[in-house]
């Protein structure tokens, strides 16, 4: 947004007000260190989602992009301002996929939340369930392996996501991560020592063999997600995974939410530096050479994929 260089943010009394016009400011953006009023705040993050997809060329004519819909909020922004973008064009569609994992307590509101959505806009909603892909729910799956949690979730929701959006024709997937999830993914994989993951989780895509994931928020911080939503009177408080607690991620966030208070930027340095790894590491190395699994066919980095892994971890 231009006209933010060149306006100062001023104040009047204790009320600060926008760096682009005069209304009172509602949110502080710390990295750049404006003020935005409600109206510029929702364009300012809308533009920037649109520079993500224009400069790195995430939805070309022809495309039919899945949204991966939990109905929590990334996901829900993602569709909102992803309907927005691309309501006027013609050579592009969108389709909703919502996964299921059968979580008690947790899945019956989110997918109450998709569902809603999507019907206000219009846009086509698949569900997928753990229980029709895995033959049972997650509760089930995770009894006495409670601590696994989250590895057997991304597992089968990462199969789930790619059958449904298959189904549904989809071309690419997109998913609602954002600058505080990308930034907690790069830290996460450096803490487990796994360089080829840093270098390999990348919105790219995965060449042919994958349907390509995109990830459009990837430069909007979850607070401006938060508040994005709010302004619009969209932010609902939905109930939070009670698997969150055995989450590696959970621990992560919270540090680096604190030390991005202490320091802005941070979060952006850490992806950053994830961007220099992955040119310095360029090249088939870097992104490994996918096979077929011997078992089921699907695309993988090794012999067996990930999910017949897991089946037979699950003595399925
Ligand atoms: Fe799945 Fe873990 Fe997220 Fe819960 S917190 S939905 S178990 S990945
Ligand atoms: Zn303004």
């Amino acid at each position: 947004m231009g006209d933010r260089d060149v306006v100062p943010t001023p104040a009047i009394g204790e009320v600060p007000v926008c760096a682009c016009c005069t209304e009172p400011a509602v949110m502080y953006q710390p990295v750049s260190r404006h003020h935005l009023c409600r109206e510029h705040l929702i364009s300012d993050v809308e533009e920037r989602v649109a520079e993500t997809i224009r400069r790195t060329g995430q939805i070309r004519t022809g495309d039919r992009i899945a949204v991966a819909l939990s109905g929590g909020k990334d996901s829900t922004a993602l569709l909102l301002i992803l309907s927005r973008l691309l309501g006027d064009r013609h050579d592009v569609s969108l389709v909703a996929v919502t996964v299921d994992e059968g979580i008690a307590g947790y899945r019956t509101e989110t997918i109450r939340a998709a569902q809603d959505l999507t019907r206000e806009l219009g846009v086509e909603h698949h569900v997928i369930s753990f229980s029709a892909l895995a033959g049972a729910d997650l509760d089930t799956l995770l009894v006495g392996r409670e601590t696994q949690a989250c590895t057997v979730c991304g597992i089968l929701r990462r199969k789930a996501l790619m059958d449904a959006a298959g189904t549904a024709g989809a071309t690419k997937i997109a998913t609602g991560h954002n600058l505080d999830d990308e930034a907690q993914s790069v830290f996460m994989n450096v803490l487990r020592g796994d360089l080829p993951r840093l270098v390999r989780d990348s919105g790219a895509g995965s060449g042919d063999c994958f349907l390509p994931r995109i990830k459009p928020l990837a430069d909007i911080s979850e607070k401006e997600i938060a508040s994005y939503l709010f302004v619009q009177g969209r932010f609902a408080a939905l109930p939070e995974c009670p698997y969150t607690r055995y989450a590696l991620r959970a621990e992560v966030r919270s540090m680096l939410s604190s030390l991005e208070y202490r320091h802005p930027g941070t979060m952006r340095h850490l992806i950053e530096s994830k961007e220099k790894i992955t040119r310095y590491c360029a090249g088939a190395q870097a992104h490994g050479t996918l096979n077929r699994c011997r078992e089921c066919g699907d695309p993988c980095s090794g012999e067996i994929c990930q999910v017949c892994r897991l089946r037979r971890s699950l003595g399925q």
